[in-house]
């Protein structure tokens, strides 16, 4: 496969347990034998007790006897007997080479033909990132969210998902943003690696691919060098997804902003829908008022501006229907207690996240009256 080097290096470095595997038959979930069991000054009487163990998150095993350290690079220098200097490119040709990548040439970005492409690219995707994004979307009509009509991508979607647990470059990247596989498939995440929905696009991209209902979706491009504009591609209007979460069984029903904060809040076993961008606020109402939700909602967008005006906007909307709402930091202490959104407040405390994330009214009703009581306090003071 191609890649540039900054792919290549992050994704070289995910592939240290297949390279264990691969090369030296060892099953790395449990101990096994010091990779360098053979060397008299380290293990004298080699390693009979198996004292290496492999850390996957950081991608580095550990002999606990001999304090010997391997990540994929320092181990296959150790393999081909190459230097490990910060400077040696021998070392980097030869992982690329054991992984099958091909680099595109090293000073491409820099050259006038590179930036000439970009431009273009830019010229043509200047709206990616904006409401209105796509070929199908001239055909859509405005106003109400119904279907669209767009065409069902349900197969896609299967076949996305199939391929994400087949590549696991794609399911590291969910990995560490605190998914795991049982809300990957929940949330109906999917991998791409030839993602080009549109004629007009020039290079197809490795993407997770992210269903809004059954014909729209949000891709997520994996490569660590595209530029803000290039990070998410939309096809379809931006729109709620999640909607299926309305049917609860009377448990709150959280409402944030973004696909991966929903993901994050499955992740701790809530129920959430993402708006998936303030300006569908009044769609969702109109949906939440046809389809009413079993619990109470929980408002939890963004701190911003826009993300305030929509929760005051949905707030009336569905107040006046007789629906109950909560709104994190107004009615509770901030759900994500000061982290930038559910999916950082994940990363930095899953079991945090779960605590501060009521799972039934009475609870939600316990915290705001201590909320409220301690607020007033303050302002006695
Ligand atoms: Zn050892």
């Amino acid at each position: 496969m191609q890649m540039d080097s900054h792919d290549a290096a992050e994704y070289i470095s995910t592939r240290m347990e297949d390279y264990l595997r691969q090369t030296r038959s060892i099953d790395p979930s449990r101990r096994f034998r010091c990779l360098d069991a053979d060397d008299p000054v380290k293990h004298a009487h080699g390693d009979r007790n198996p004292s290496m163990t492999f850390h996957k998150a950081s991608g580095v095993c550990k002999c606990w006897a001999c304090g010997s350290k391997y990540n994929i690079y320092t181990l296959i220098a150790k393999d081909y007997n190459l230097p490990t200097g910060a400077s040696d490119h021998a070392l980097f040709k030869k992982a690329c080479e054991i992984f099958d990548i091909q680099l595109t040439p090293r000073d491409f970005k820099k050259t006038e033909e590179y930036k000439k492409k970009v431009e273009e690219e830019k010229g043509k995707h200047a709206d990616f990132t904006g409401k209105y994004v796509n070929d199908d979307q001239a055909k859509v009509s405005d106003g109400s969210y119904s279907q669209e009509d767009l065409p069902d991508k349900t197969e896609y979607f299967e076949r996305c998902t199939e391929a994400l647990f087949k590549n696991q470059y794609a399911l590291n990247y969910l990995h560490s943003r605190g998914l795991s596989d049982d809300t990957i498939r929940k949330c109906h995440l999917g991998y791409d690696g030839e993602f080009k929905p549109y004629e007009r696009m020039k290079y197809p991209m490795r993407a997770i691919v992210i269903p809004r209902g059954n014909n729209r979706y949000t891709a997520r491009n994996l490569s660590q060098t595209a530029g803000k504009a290039f990070r998410y591609i939309s096809v379809g209007r931006f729109a709620p997804s999640g909607l299926e979460n309305v049917q609860s069984g009377g448990k709150p029903v959280y409402i944030v902003e973004g696909e991966f904060d929903r993901a994050a809040l499955t992740e701790v076993g809530r129920f959430a829908i993402s708006l998936g961008g303030t300006e569908s606020a009044a769609a969702l109402a109109k949906y939440l008022s046809e389809h009413r939700p079993e619990g109470p909602i929980v408002l939890a967008l963004d701190n911003d501006p826009p993300g305030q005006e929509a929760t005051r906007k949905l707030r009336k909307m569905l107040e006046d229907e007789g629906i109950r709402v909560f709104v994190s930091r107004r009615h509770l202490p901030d759900i994500f207690f000061g982290a930038k959104d559910a999916n950082d407040a994940l990363l930095k405390d899953p079991e945090k996240l779960k605590e501060s994330c009521p799972n039934s009214l009475e609870e939600l009703e316990s915290r705001e009256k201590t909320f409220v009581r301690q607020k007033m306090k303050a302002a006695m003071r």
